[in-house]
């Protein structure tokens, strides 16, 4: 293996840095049990990538399963030992949406996690997987009477009641079936994080959630929040579990949970002091960041349970109450990590790019403009499978697979097969500037809302995922074929 010295591309971001090394494992981007073999193609738990292509194709989805309980537990210990002494621990909930199939959700139970759906078709998947419906969330903006009726019928430990609207709904459905419905209120705290910082505002213009701002409804004075739970302690076929948010997602500090536990807590306690209502508990959502690329850095789950858990500590002391039971929600920072998309590389082509030369200068401008190349890798997969780029301006890198390469890095945009220029896997990246049709890259992080979020777009049939244990590997959920394509095409 050789480092190369070669300097940035003028068309590169700031942030993407040469690699040092072009065939090393950037460690925080990828599963445990991923390493370059003796032969310096990459394996998973000692299986090449060519053997993995050879037995089920690409793209593929190629997930770790000890990747995946290592994170749900180290989740589940950091905060647990974070809040034992506030109030027992906490309920750690897998955000199934960012991730879902029967076996994962076995894992999530065996792991002592509980499991948060957001739809009918989610709490099949738990159903069919055996998960006891009281380990079970359901969440939703829009829940239909069916959900709700699904819900009550699996006795869930929580329906995640999301509007005045739909408490009323839930009440009813509940008290026609002589039910009791387990509810938590979710609230909008005013905290919005994204990544590196939160804003914190006094009103909400998003469609989740019960304001806590004191004019959101006709009521004079009275907020949405409280309006649901003055609303919702009158029914009889409602449990008031508590209070829920989640603020937004990949937060990598932890003053956003911070803030919004602060807010909620200033609430629950002005519940309790207004209306004698005690909320047992107190759901703090999802969010966790992971590492896409070499520049994100997360904090790891204890720091960021420990910060959160010294400001509960402090506010339930200065309000004079105790402490709700927490729980939480993750979903990208179990999953994201523990898989990696394998794909095959087609067409290449090489385009040139006018930039500003090193010495200033305006595209455009007569003299002072260099054209410099950015080479397009196009893979047999694209927004199809991960349509996070195109949705969020996703960031991800990748690595060449099956094989390693001495030659220079090459300023690169991987891209897919599709019909639309947006079709990006990863905008920017430095690959050997020998990668050649036949090779397999590898892009890690793809664990969260890739598979879930796929699509058939040009009828292109969704990837498979595989599941690496100890060496050994199985299809959890099989890839989708020309024949399932074709089989809803009705043709009348
Ligand atoms: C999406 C979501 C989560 C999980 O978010 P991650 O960023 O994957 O941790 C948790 N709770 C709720 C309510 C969500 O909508």
């Amino acid at each position: 293996m050789t480092t190369n010295p070669s300097t940035a591309s003028a068309l590169a971001p700031e942030w993407l840095q040469v690699p040092a090394e072009l065939n090393a494992l950037h460690e925080p981007l990828w599963a445990a049990g991923v390493a370059r073999n003796d032969a310096g193609e990459l394996a998973i738990d000692g299986i090449p990538v060519s053997e993995l292509q050879r037995q089920f194709g690409t793209p593929l989805f190629v997930m770790s399963e000890n990747d995946f309980r290592a994170r749900a537990r180290a989740f589940s210990d950091a905060f647990n030992d974070a809040f034992a002494d506030i109030c027992g621990g906490v309920d750690v909930y897998y955000a199934g949406k960012s991730f879902l199939c029967t076996t994962v959700v076995r894992w999530v139970e065996e792991e002592g996690l509980r499991l948060d759906t957001a739809s009918g078709g989610e709490l099949a998947v738990a159903a069919r997987a055996g998960i006891p419906g009281a380990d079970v969330a359901l969440h939703g903006n829009n829940k239909s009477d069916g959900e709700i009726h699904r819900a009550l019928d699996m006795q869930l430990g929580r329906i995640v009641v999301d509007s005045l609207d739909e408490l009323e709904r839930v009440a009813a459905i509940a008290a026609n079936r002589g039910d009791t419905a387990r509810v938590m209120l979710r609230l909008t705290p005013g905290v919005h994080a994204h990544t590196h910082e939160f804003i914190a505002t006094a009103h909400e213009d998003q469609k989740f959630g019960l304001s806590m701002a004191g004019d959101s409804t006709d009521q004079a004075g009275l907020s949405a929040a409280e309006e649901a739970v003055a609303a919702a302690s009158g029914h009889e076929s409602i449990e008031l579990l508590g209070l829920h948010c989640h603020i937004g997602s990949q937060i990598f500090e932890p003053d956003g949970f911070a803030l919004a536990a602060e807010r909620l807590l200033d609430f629950l306690a002005a519940m309790q002091a207004k209306y004698e209502i005690v909320l047992p508990e107190l759901d703090l959502g999802g969010g966790y960041g992971i590492a896409y690329t070499p520049v994100d850095t997360p904090r790891p789950a204890a720091e960021i349970a420990q910060a959160m858990a010294a400001v509960v500590r402090s506010k339930c002391a200065a309000l004079g109450i105790s402490a709700p039971r927490i729980s939480i929600e993750p979903g990208r920072a179990i999953v994201g990590s523990t898989t990696f998309t394998l794909y095959e590389v087609g067409t290449l082509k090489t385009v040139r790019v006018d930039a500003p030369a090193a010495g200033g200068g305006e595209p455009g401008e007569p003299g002072k403009n260099v054209t410099y190349p950015r080479r397009y890798v196009s893979v047999d997969g694209g927004m199809s499978d991960n349509p996070r780029p195109v949705l969020y301006d996703a960031d991800y890198s990748a690595i060449l697979a099956s094989r390693t390469s001495d030659a220079a890095p090459q300023l690169s945009r991987v891209v897919g097969k599709h019909c639309e220029s947006g079709d990006i896997v990863v905008r920017d990246v430095y690959l050997p500037e020998d990668v050649a049709a036949g090779d397999l890259l590898a892009v890690p992080g793809t664990g969260a809302y890739c598979w879930a979020l796929s699509s058939n777009y040009n009828y292109l049939a969704r990837p498979g995922v595989v599941a690496v244990r100890d060496g050994a590997v199985r299809l959890i959920v099989r890839g989708e074929t020309e024949e399932d394509l074709l089989n809803r095409d009705m043709g009348v």
